[in-house]
């Protein structure tokens, strides 16, 4: 018998779980944030074992819909040489990492670099030998025996969209009415644009008040 959580119904949608993407050819479980293994039971018992609480008409349709994708076998993406740090991934874990630097090796802990340019490099920790590493950021399409770290640029912060505030308005005014004079125009036209105004409408009625008051 299949369980349901309350907000669960089936007009959620196979994207709604997975991203697959298709440079990669890999299909990501957006809440597991890795890659599933690129086989139709793995990801059948990937659905049942993990995502149990999804309807099981869902499941089945996920089911489905992955077995259209052309999917990269686990020894293709195994064998990828990612040597070079790129984009990451949307989906797939983005993970604090450390870099060699003597050979480009990638790990996620303290401990494992240590033990391999210990074991490499013949490196000690001393006043002498300073950290042979980098902190870098990490993707891997799979978790546990899998793992295989590629060194990744993060997401960029988003930026918020600039804002035009009153006094930007101002001078939009003012420069208008200097425009206006020079073409010895005698009617002033203002058309701002109220939605982008960050104190606004109250505000910006204020201004323009006092402004056009101004002007004439
Ligand atoms: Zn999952
Ligand atoms: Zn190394």
């Amino acid at each position: 018998m299949s369980q349901s959580s309350p907000n669960q119904s089936l007009t959620t949608s196979f994207h709604d779980h997975f991203i697959y993407n298709s440079n990669y050819r890999i299909l990501i479980c957006r809440t597991c944030q890795f890659a599933l293994l690129p086989k139709s039971d793995a990801i059948r018992l990937h659905l049942q074992r993990v995502h149990r609480y999804l309807d099981l008409d869902l499941r089945k349709q996920c089911l489905a819909d992955a077995k259209t994708l052309d999917l990269a076998s686990i020894e293709e993406l195994q064998s990828l040489i990612i040597d070079e740090p790129i984009q990451y991934i949307q989906g797939l874990q983005l993970l604090d990492g450390l870099r060699c630097d003597a050979c480009q090796y990638l790990c996620g802990t303290l401990n494992s670099i240590n033990l391999h340019c210990r074991e490499k490099h013949k490196w000690t920790w001393g006043q002498e030998h300073k950290p042979m590493w980098k902190s870098c950021h990490i993707q891997t399409f799979f978790p546990s025996e899998r793992r295989k770290f590629f060194q990744v640029h993060p997401p960029l912060p988003e930026s918020p969209p600039p804002q035009i505030t009153t006094d930007t308005l101002i001078e939009q005014l003012l420069q208008r009415k200097r425009q206006s004079d020079d073409s010895d125009q005698s009617q002033l036209t203002i058309v701002p644009d109220l939605t982008q105004c960050s104190r606004g409408i109250g505000a910006y009625s204020w201004y323009r008040g006092t402004v056009i008051g101004q002007l004439h």
